[in-house]
């Protein structure tokens, strides 16, 4: 069968499995040539980096580009966690499906070991799962990597489901909205918060389950002497704070910005450290669905890339590993508030000076000619294995639950 994308509403519901494929493997290529122009040595070739690493939300994204880059970068062994559909024979599966069987073939290909687990992240059955892998390997892990991005969660204790909503603590927002495939440009408000919206957004994607990920571990001895673990937020621009930062996900950012320092003092007792790390605004299955932020990300990829700072999900976390992580003096840069920041590139003044001139004269009529929108297409496409490069989308797709 030829596969088409089937988009609604910048969602896209389908996957093309050779391209998701494909897409892995250029990321897992940018990385191996990034380790040998900055000479990185794993820890076989008696470099600083880790040797066994766990990812949570390991299948598309951030997780994926931290996998990645512990893997083909630093030598790691890794095992990832995430919940994706799988494909039947003729039905397409969700992408991190497709990149994590592709993420497994490659791993394997270099000697390195992989167990990528199929299973939900919240429950502490999965939690037994990663630990009795971990021992098997007769290993123990040096950095934990937080990437879940998830709308529900159901609590390990009650059983109670929680569910995420994207909405403004006070007054309502209204601002542009970019269909990212018909350049169409909308009025979208976005409701403030009523109920329990804020308290059960801060249960699903703030940081308790990430407290409870590390205390298990370390209870069950699988932590090494020295382990990290880092978790990923989003801060951006003022004029997105109205629906991110100030709305309900900020403020469960927030609460997984307070517990990194209680996960710090855990990890610090053997010689370890907790971090958040601020990341850029980027095309993910996730972010795709959050309103203005599609229009913001088309006008600050068009002035990244004219000034040569654009980076993708592979970019931001190869440097996150070079660059913060695992560098020469062993030192980890942070802000006043102990965060690491990713995000200094998209923050800088004169990018945002930029960007707010655009943001002020994008309309639907010039929107193709003065942003990045093809750009961010071209992401959108690429999450779910459309458009990408090397890949022959005439050619026939015999099974959806094969990679090649
Ligand atoms: P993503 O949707 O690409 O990845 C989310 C991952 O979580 C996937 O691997 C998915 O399978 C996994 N997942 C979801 N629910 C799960 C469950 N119940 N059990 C197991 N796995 C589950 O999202 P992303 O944009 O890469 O986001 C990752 C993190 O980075 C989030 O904390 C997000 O807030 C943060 N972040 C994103 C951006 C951005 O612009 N995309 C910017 C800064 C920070």
């Amino acid at each position: 069968m030829i596969i088409k994308p089937m988009i609604r509403s910048n969602i896209c519901i389908n996957a093309h499995p050779v391209g998701c494929a494909k897409d892995t493997e250029h990321q897992i290529e940018y990385v191996k040539s990034q380790k040998a122009k900055r000479g990185v040595k794993t820890a076989k070739e008696g470099g600083y980096a880790p040797k066994t690493v766990l990812v949570l939300g390991c299948s598309t994204g951030y997780g994926l580009a931290s996998r990645i880059s512990a893997a083909f970068e630093y030598g790691a062994d890794t095992i990832g966690v995430s919940f994706e559909k799988e494909p039947t024979e003729t039905k397409s599966g969700t992408p991190g499906w497709y990149n994590n069987t592709a993420f497994d073939r490659a791993a394997k290909k270099d000697g390195l070991k992989s167990s990528t687990f199929n299973m939900d992240a919240f429950s502490d059955e999965c939690r037994q799962t990663v630990i009795d892998e971990v021992k098997k390997w007769n290993a123990k892990f040096d950095l934990v990597v937080y990437s879940l991005a998830s709308p529900v969660r159901v609590d390990p204790d009650t059983k109670v489901m929680y569910r995420s909503v994207i909405k403004t603590i006070g007054e309502p927002c209204t601002g542009p909205a970019l269909d990212m495939m018909t350049g169409k440009i909308s009025e979208m408000t976005a409701e403030p918060a009523v109920g329990d919206d804020v308290t059960n957004t801060v249960k699903v994607m703030g940081g308790e389950d990430w407290e409870r990920w590390i205390t298990q571990l370390k209870n069950a001895g699988v932590l090494a002497e020295g382990c990290r673990s880092v978790a990923y937020s989003y801060i951006g621009p003022t004029f997105t704070h109205a629906i991110y930062r100030d709305g309900t996900i900020g403020k469960a950012k927030k609460d997984l910005e307070e517990r990194a320092h209680a996960i710090n003092s855990v990890l610090a007792k053997n010689g370890g450290a907790a971090y958040v790390s601020v990341n850029k605004a980027l095309v993910t299955r996730s972010s795709a669905v959050i309103p203005v932020i599609a229009l913001y990300m088309s006008c600050l990829f068009k002035i990244m890339k004219e000034k040569g700072t654009h980076e993708g999900c592979i970019e931001q976390m190869e440097r996150l590993f070079a660059e913060r992580l695992y560098t020469a003096d062993k030192k980890v840069a942070v802000d006043e508030e102990g965060r690491i920041r990713m995000d200094d590139l998209e923050l800088d003044s004169q990018i945002q000076a930029q960007v707010n001139e655009l943001m002020e004269k994008v309309s639907e009529e010039n929107v193709n000619e003065i942003t990045d929108i093809a750009g961010i297409r071209h992401d959108f496409l690429a999450t779910n294995g459309f458009d990408v490069e090397g890949v022959d989308y005439e050619k026939d797709i015999a099974r959806m639950d094969k990679i090649d």
